[in-house]
């Protein structure tokens, strides 16, 4: 069990941004659920969060980068070690010409609001996709078939030893909600570069898509967005569908009957009734059609096995 006081302490000698301990991670995520984490830190630039991966090494913490938690599924439990959030220490946006850099810790909203104002196309289709641009990178976050890969021309991230690193985006394999950039980094920055746009037509189409977003998914009650990659050829929507799970429910978990790829919090679920139903669509849907359907979403903190 990590000793909270001496670690604080040894954070604090030199820790510029803010530390909460016991922080119930259930106020950082999309879905509302998720037990404390030991130590939750906001690092005010680099060098804290240099620190603090410094100090997870030298202590053998574990850690773990939260974006803003809108496509995770943290456990009731919550989190042993240190949970950090960089939306203060990187929140940077600046563009020269149609090449825009912004910080990790950046919100998607706020940078395609960016790139409205200034005429910057090319990530309107991800209106509406919750999140910061770390965990878009993370997970190439993608919508109406584009993906941010299709942006991305450079990437920065620290390695676990505290070493900044760069990717072209030659360098980096990148494929459907994936990539393979090593799995333990902080993603610092992105650079994107769009082509020139139209503010009023960019702002069109971002309606359109958050209008088509409205009337198809259940965006009134907590959730992740969806839950399952889409399966080679098909939609898990579609199989969860026709599987008749629509509405199908495990304490205040339930199978949304609006968007069958979505699993909504409809009170106060906790993580092991959404992790329950997971599993139970994905038996359901394999004894109907065969498909294993692989969780889009990121489990946090299970001890148990997850899908
Ligand atoms: C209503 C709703 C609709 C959604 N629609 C879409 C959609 O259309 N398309 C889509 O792709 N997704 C969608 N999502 C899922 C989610 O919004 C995206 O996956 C988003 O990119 C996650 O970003 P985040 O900052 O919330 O990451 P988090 O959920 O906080 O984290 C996700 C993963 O990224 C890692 N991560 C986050 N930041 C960093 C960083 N700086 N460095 C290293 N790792 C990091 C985390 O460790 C974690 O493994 C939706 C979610 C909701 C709730």
């Amino acid at each position: 069990m990590m000793d909270k006081i001496r670690i604080i302490q040894k954070i604090k000698q030199r820790f510029k941004g803010s530390l909460l301990a016991d922080e119930p991670l259930s106020g950082h995520t999309s879905y509302r659920i998720g037990g404390p984490a030991d130590l939750f830190a906001l690092p005010g630039d680099l060098d804290d969060v240099r620190l603090l991966l410094d100090i997870c090494h030298a202590e053998s913490l574990d850690w773990f980068v939260i974006g803003r938690g809108s496509n995770l599924l943290v456990s009731d439990t919550g989190f042993r070690g240190i949970v950090i959030d960089v939306s203060d220490a990187f929140n940077h946006i600046s563009s020269r010409g149609t090449v825009v850099t912004a910080g990790a810790g950046v919100l998607l909203w706020d940078l395609l609001r960016y790139c409205t104002e200034f005429g910057l196309s090319g990530l309107e289709e991800l209106s509406g996709v919750p999140g910061s641009l770390g965990g878009a990178v993370r997970l190439n976050a993608g919508a109406f078939g584009e993906e941010i890969f299709n942006t991305i021309s450079r990437i920065k991230f620290l390695d676990p030893t505290g070493i900044v690193e760069k990717r072209e985006r030659a360098e980096i394999r990148a494929g459907y909600r994936q990539t393979d950039l090593p799995r333990r980094i902080v993603v610092i920055e992105a650079e994107l570069t769009l082509h020139d746009g139209n503010p009023t037509e960019m702002q069109a189409v971002q309606d359109n898509i958050l209008k088509r977003r409205r009337e198809r998914q259940p965006l009134s009650l907590p959730s992740a967005g969806s839950v399952f990659k889409r399966p080679e050829g098909d939609y898990a929507g579609r199989l969860i569908e026709e599987a008749g799970l629509k509405g199908l429910r495990i304490g205040d978990a339930m199978v949304s009957k609006k968007h069958a790829n979505f699993i909504v919090n409809v009170h106060v679920a906790s993580a092991r009734d959404v992790l329950h139903l997971i599993r139970e669509v994905q038996e359901r849907v394999f004894e109907r059609f065969g498909v294993r359907l692989e969780p889009e979403i990121h489990f946090v903190g299970f001890e148990e096995t997850v899908p």
